[in-house]
């Protein structure tokens, strides 16, 4: 048992997992956040992702700055414009520009008379994937600097055979973790002369460097882990490790009849109120032990005009509560009847609903802009575009619409690699424009057809 080694200062990365439901569109996938400075607030023109809309993007950088004064309570939001002009966009900006394990959730309203759960179910359901708890935990770890390992696996039997020698401040733990320390450091691909920590409880492994380079390596290891000398002069380590979970995975785990497998078939059912209720209470007490702390996400619910009164009533209160998320609720119709009435409403909601929202406004894109984000969706799928190919796609999106435009990247692609191109060309995206109507072409055709079968 060896432990001369100098511990001061050491450190490891943080280990922040990020969990966002399984929302995160692919669409989108080239946000990565509002693309403004942070002092100033001001948006720059192409940044993270998005490109233009600065005036919508200065508004949401607003509502960031009044999220972080914790200004916002009972407030929602709501993106209102036409179709494409990035209001799902911005929304994920904003929870990106929070902080990289804010949740996002997206819910489109007509999703919620289709699940098989009650409205208000699904809606809180909703709400709890979009808060976040950042759970500290603090594991314990030895260290170690693998001297010798020859690890052979007998074709035979099965079995492995070697020799391991590792220098560590706790040979015990090493002879307990047995085999499964031997599987780790296989999958690890440890060397001798790795500098390793391994996890007391389930015997994972972490390379931290190599011996020869100690001390710089120690300095990569980041702040969270704190070396304690025990009196008897053994020495420890403790490290911090985050994770973020959302309330609702917590209330899925926790909810007897459900289990936690049911967070990977989204089959979840109903919760029991009480159960979210103990949650509530335990959440609340690892708040005040410092064991967790509570991140508010962003719920985004597009298509704002299909909820019902029921579903804002719920909303309205909701954004009473203590944990509410961010509600930024999108529309992109004016004057619309509140579903279920005959009341015409600005977005088809309520007037009580009106007086909590604050509007953001995006508008239509111009060519360059519409180039621009045409150019950035294709280096995100790696396709290659001509100049021809992407002056053809912006035209189109402007005559029909982004998202069209964007998805003809993908399918001329698909294109372009049947005549053995590895570049989409003019011809690919004529091609595919004739294949797949828009949906003005599709309607229109459609109204004809039926016409001729009456007729
Ligand atoms: P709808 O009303 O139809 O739901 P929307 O306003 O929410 O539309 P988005 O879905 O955000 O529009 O935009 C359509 C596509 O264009 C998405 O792939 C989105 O990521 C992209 N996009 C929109 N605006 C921008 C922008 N300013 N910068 C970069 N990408 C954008």
């Amino acid at each position: 048992m060896e432990a001369e080694m100098d511990l001061t200062g050491i450190s490891t990365q943080p280990q922040a997992n990020t969990v966002r439901g399984m929302n995160l569109v692919a669409a989108h996938s080239h946000i990565r956040g509002l693309g403004i400075d942070l002092d100033t607030l001001q948006p720059r023109e192409t940044s993270q992702g998005l490109v233009g809309q600065t005036k919508a993007r200065k508004a949401a950088a607003v509502v960031l700055k009044m999220v972080k004064e914790k200004k916002i309570a009972g407030r929602a939001i709501l993106m209102a414009g036409p179709p494409s002009t990035g209001k799902t966009a911005i929304a994920m900006g904003m929870a990106q520009t929070l902080g990289e394990d804010t949740p996002f959730t997206m819910l489109a309203s007509s999703e919620i008379f289709s699940l098989e759960m009650s409205k208000t179910e699904a809606l809180t359901q909703a709400f709890r994937k979009s808060i976040g708890v950042r759970i500290k935990e603090e594991t314990e770890v030895i260290l170690g600097e693998v001297v010798e390992i020859q690890i052979d696996r007998s074709i035979t039997t099965g079995t492995k055979q070697g020799k391991l020698t590792i220098k560590t401040t706790d040979m015990e733990t090493i002879y307990d973790l047995g085999n499964k320390l031997i599987e780790q450091l296989q999958k690890e691909k440890v060397l001798a002369g790795d500098i390793i920590s391994i996890d007391k409880a389930s015997g994972k492994i972490t390379k931290l460097g190599r011996s020869y380079a100690r001390s710089r390596d120690y300095d990569a290891m980041g702040p969270e882990t704190k070396f304690i000398q025990t009196p008897d002069g053994e020495i420890q380590t403790r490290k911090e490790v985050i994770h973020t979970v959302s309330l609702h995975e917590i209330d899925v785990i926790n909810s007897r009849s459900q289990g936690f497998l049911a967070l990977f078939s989204g089959d979840t059912g109903e919760i029991r109120s009480e159960i979210r209720d103990q949650i509530n209470v335990k959440v609340s007490e690892w708040q005040e032990e410092g064991k967790a702390e509570i991140i508010p996400g962003v719920l985004f619910i597009d298509e704002i005009h299909m909820l019902d009164q029921e579903c804002f009533s719920f909303i309205n209160r909701a954004l009473e509560d203590e944990l509410a998320p961010i509600v930024i609720m999108a529309s992109n119709r004016g004057n619309v009847k509140i579903r279920g009435t005959e009341i015409v409403s600005p977005h088809g909601l309520p007037l009580d609903l009106l007086d909590r929202i604050i509007i953001i406004t995006t508008y239509p894109y111009d060519e360059p802009e519409l180039q621009q984000i045409l150019s950035i969706r294709a280096q995100e799928e790696e396709i290659e575009l001509t100049d021809n190919a992407l002056a053809l796609l912006t035209k189109i999106s402007k005559d029909t619409s982004l998202r069209y435009g964007s998805h003809l990247i993908t399918v001329s692609s698909f294109a372009a690699a049947k005549r053995k191109s590895d570049k989409v060309d003019l011809q690919d995206v004529q091609r595919t424009f004739t294949l797949f109507l828009d949906q003005g072409r599709s309607v229109q055709f459609l109204n004809e057809y039926e016409g001729s079968m009456l007729g």
